[in-house]
């Protein structure tokens, strides 16, 4: 990829910071330049904004039939289908992810919008009979100029799961995705003008979080934010949009469990327990990165998971063999070998990883997948969002202490129970406080489903029906009867 300027997307053009200003965009596999991206300024959210307001205002979009704007979402889908090797190899080399993983993420984006397509003409209010005076009406209307704020882990995919069903309702939208990559959300406004969406309905705004996402979350114009992140940010997010009693929805940080039951099928157990913590190097909110395994097994489990663990392919991205491509900066990864240490220093055992690898792979910012035993619940790496490929294993005896640690955290996305026993399953999976929990599975992610957390992983929900909820609000109109 040749390195090019990437302007911010606003009004249907791509234009410059009104300052000029631009930063950098890395290849994590090897250090080299993308892109350089412009770094927008209040003054270009500003911009943003007024230009998202003016069209909602206006109503090119809201009053647009539903099912012309079902139509254009569902072109929106087909051109990512198009051109989705294209989008594939960028979310690749600005992420690091291995072309694999990437196809099949672009492949979840046109599964979001073909979803919504298909949704906006089903959304409707009720009628509900009063007294004998008259009914109520009530209607379900957009919200107005939305702020998306999107991480790096799943940068379109995150995206996708806030554009598509916010542009379903009828609002507008600014996208602000994460500084360390910025160019699938810029590629997919490009899409969305060919598809046929008006112009500046969809915009998108580079630049760093505490200057461009700070000014998006702070502008009176912005009635909704929906962010994802880590919860320390999330905080302040929510802390600001009170001032403007802003909408808001959060997807935050995670450190879900996985409870293997003795009479688990091992061998699936194993395989799928493996991708639930090392898919995307570690970096996923859903990461299961507490093991708890009962005691009859344990040592069968820990031996044959380190064994798998071994034979994880680490390089090179764009080898379709590839399993585990870099992390995405050096600093991130200097944070998760910060973490080896602390676990190392609190007397956890690492049976495998944690190794820098050099030679051909000494310029990306790659790591092992480590694996811990030995671990108490109060140790840091049991407690903090490490977002790495390191995981912690401890035994357990019995149900009721498999959900007292499966709960003993300030999380609760998502996890992960394996058993063959139906009844306990349910129990189990009622018990756990968690918003995502698979049976037999590392499955977190339905777009028909709701996908959210509980605890500090977040407020509110994406994807299925639910989401929409999050981007209109209910009008009641009473009619009299006379
Ligand atoms: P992050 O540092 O919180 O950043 C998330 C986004 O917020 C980025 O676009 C960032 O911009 C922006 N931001 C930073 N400071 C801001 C501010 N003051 N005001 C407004 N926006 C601001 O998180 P991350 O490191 O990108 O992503 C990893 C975290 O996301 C993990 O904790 C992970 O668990 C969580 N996550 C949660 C879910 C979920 O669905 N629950 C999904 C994926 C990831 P910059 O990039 O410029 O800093």
């Amino acid at each position: 990829m040749t390195q090019t300027f990437e302007g911010l997307a606003i009004g249907g053009k791509r234009v410059a910071a009104a300052n000029g200003a631009t930063a950098p965009t890395y290849n994590p596999a090897t250090g080299e330049v993308l892109a350089q991206v412009a770094q927008a300024s209040a003054v270009d959210v500003d911009q943003a904004v007024r230009v998202a307001h003016d069209r909602f205002s206006t109503g090119a979009w809201k009053q647009m039939r539903s099912r012309e704007r079902g139509q254009i979402l569902g072109r929106i889908a087909t051109l990512i289908r198009e051109k989705s090797e294209m989008l594939a190899q960028i979310e690749s080399r600005d992420g690091g992810k291995p072309i694999s993983a990437a196809r099949g993420e672009i492949g979840a984006v046109a599964n979001t919008f073909e979803y919504y397509a298909g949704a906006v003409n089903k959304i409707h209010g009720q009628t509900i009979p009063g007294n004998a005076n008259g009914t109520v009406m009530t209607f379900r209307e957009a919200l107005g100029v939305c702020a998306l704020i999107v991480p790096w882990n799943f940068p379109l995919v995150i995206a996708g799961w806030k554009i598509a069903p916010a542009l379903a309702m009828g609002n507008t939208v600014i996208v602000k995705p994460a500084s360390v990559t910025p160019l699938s959300a810029l590629a997919l406004a490009d899409l969305a003008l060919e598809a046929g969406l008006p112009e500046g309905v969809f915009n998108v705004v580079t630049g760093s979080g505490s200057v461009a996402g700070n000014a998006l979350v702070t502008h009176p114009l912005v009635r909704k934010i929906s962010f994802t992140g880590s919860t320390e940010i999330g905080v302040g997010v929510m802390q600001q949009a009170a001032a403007g009693i802003k909408r808001v929805s959060l997807e935050l940080g995670g450190k879900s469990a996985n409870i293997i039951f003795a009479d688990a099928r091992l061998e699936p157990c194993v395989e799928s327990s493996l991708w639930s913590v090392y898919d995307n190097a570690g970096q996923d909110c859903c990461s299961r990165t507490r093991f708890f395994v009962e005691r009859p097994i344990f040592d069968e489990f820990v031996e044959r998971f380190v064994a798998r663990t071994q034979t994880m392919r680490v390089g090179d991205p764009n080898d379709e063999k590839t399993d585990m491509g870099p992390l995405i900066t050096s600093q991130h990864r200097d944070s998760v070998v910060n973490y080896l240490h602390v676990g190392d220093g609190e007397g956890a055992r690492r049976l495998c990883g944690g190794d820098i690898p050099g030679g051909a792979l000494a310029a990306g910012n790659y790591l092992t997948p480590a694996v811990y035993v030995d671990v108490k619940p109060e140790m840091r790496i049991m407690r903090e969002e490490i977002f790495g490929p390191v995981v912690c294993i401890m035994p357990f005896d019995g149900e009721e202490e498999a959900v007292r640690f499966a709960n003993d955290t300030p999380y609760g996305l998502s996890g992960s129970l394996w058993t063959r026993d139906i009844g306990r399953a349910l129990r189990v999976a009622r018990a756990v406080e968690t918003g995502m929990l698979s049976i037999n599975s590392s499955s977190s992610v339905h777009i028909e489903a709701p996908f959210g957390g509980m605890k500090q992983s977040g407020l509110g929900r994406e994807q299925g029906m639910t989401a929409l909820e999050h981007y209109s609000e209910y009008k009641s109109v009473f009619i009299a009867n006379d």
